[in-house]
């Protein structure tokens, strides 16, 4: 396996760029599907290279499939390749035919973390959606990867444990939220893992327990482990509360005043500061920023850690607006804000943008 591409120590070759400090690229935009590669020698007219390539079963789609319909956010253009898996053994086979070709890769999950770009992605995104859940015991969760983040949260509270109230809010997969370890009212993903089961690069299937992970504030030991091809799984362990479905209720009203769910958004973009006593958020609104516009994306007047595609946005205008609030908030109360969104770089390895 070639190095250079990234699956072969990593599914996310760039693990210093996706969570980097952005800057402003500049980048050239180039069409990179439909262009013809050959020419036909009898009628002179160029062809297309074929759209689907099939391999154990599973369909890759080449060229076609647009980043923006993956994304929350509603960005990004066409990746080279585009795999959906169901299960491990499809996972597998996604992540060998990668290796085979020397085609990087990225697993992705309900794309509501992820800024794409409009250039795209040079290599494999493959869409995770391993879905399984088993009640091991009462309060133990066996999940896939692919499970909706939100409606574990709701089945769990529903059945009266607590531990996963929060994530009744937050659209994404299990994968996402152990990867970014997700997290909101007080409560992290990180608290109710028991175990994580992970993909390598060798296609080996671990499990790694709680005690071997060292979480932070969204922030998780996968977004620089090495040999990760994917999360595949996990086990979360919870307590029985008679109350849980009643405060996630509370937390699901709040959210809905509070922020803009309804807009296509990735969240909030930046992490809140340490020791700053104050929100991101709150940093921006304050900064005076709430309804600074670049071209169509808007700081929400909602909610201003929320960056909204209004419609039509470019993956340049959200990092031009991104800077910008930065350097609002760096100038105004000096304080640095550091991403929390990963920024999937069409192609570049280790550069920072
Ligand atoms: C309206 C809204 C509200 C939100 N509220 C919150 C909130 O309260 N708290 C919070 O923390 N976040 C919040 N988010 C952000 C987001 O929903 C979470 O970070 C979520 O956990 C991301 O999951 P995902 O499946 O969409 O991940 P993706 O966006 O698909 O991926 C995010 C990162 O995780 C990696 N990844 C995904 N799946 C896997 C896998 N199986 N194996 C390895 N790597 C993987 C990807 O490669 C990528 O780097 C919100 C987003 C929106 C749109």
């Amino acid at each position: 396996m070639a190095s250079h591409i990234g699956p072969a120590t990593s599914p996310y070759p760039y693990p210093q760029l996706l969570h980097a400090p952005f800057g402003l690229p500049s980048l050239t935009l180039r069409a990179r599907s439909n262009k013809p590669i050959a020419s036909c020698p009898s009628c002179n007219l160029g062809y297309q290279r074929a759209r689907v390539e099939q391999r154990n079963g599973l369909k890759f789609e080449r060229g076609t499939k647009l980043l923006k319909d993956l994304s929350t956010w509603g960005i990004g253009g066409p990746c080279d390749y585009f795999v959906q898996v169901f299960d491990n053994t499809q996972l597998v086979a996604a992540v060998r035919f990668c290796q085979e070709k020397s085609i990087r890769f990225i697993v992705i999950g309900n794309g509501s973390n992820c800024l794409f770009d409009d250039e795209g992605f040079e290599g494999c995104v493959i869409l995770n959606r391993i879905k399984f859940l088993e009640r091991v015991r009462p309060g133990i969760y066996r999940v896939g990867s692919g499970f909706r983040f939100n409606l574990l949260g709701l089945k769990c509270s529903n059945e009266g444990f607590a531990g996963l109230e929060f994530a009744g809010g937050i659209p994404g997969t299990v994968g996402g939220a152990i990867y970014t370890n997700a997290g909101a009212n007080g409560q992290e993903t990180a608290d109710v893992i028991d175990s994580v089961d992970i993909l390598t690069t060798e296609s080996k299937l671990k499990r790694l327990g709680r005690n071997e992970l060292e979480f932070g504030y969204r922030k998780s030991p996968f977004q620089c482990m090495k040999d990760l091809a994917a999360i595949v799984g996990a086990t979360f362990r919870l307590q029985r509360s008679g109350s849980a479905r009643s405060r996630q209720l509370e937390h699901l009203e709040r959210r809905r005043i509070s922020q803009p769910i309804r807009e296509r958004s990735a969240g909030s973009v930046f992490r809140n500061p340490h020791n700053a006593g104050v929100s991101a958020g709150k940093l921006i609104e304050d900064a005076g920023l709430k309804g600074m516009r670049v071209g169509g994306v808007i700081v929400s007047e909602v909610h201003a850690n929320f960056l909204i595609n209004t419609g039509g946005s470019s993956s340049q205008d959200m990092l031009h607006l991104i800077e910008l609030v930065k350097g609002g908030v760096l100038m105004r109360f000096g304080i640095e804000l550091e991403e929390e969104i990963s920024y999937i770089h069409p192609r570049k390895s280790s550069q920072t943008l």
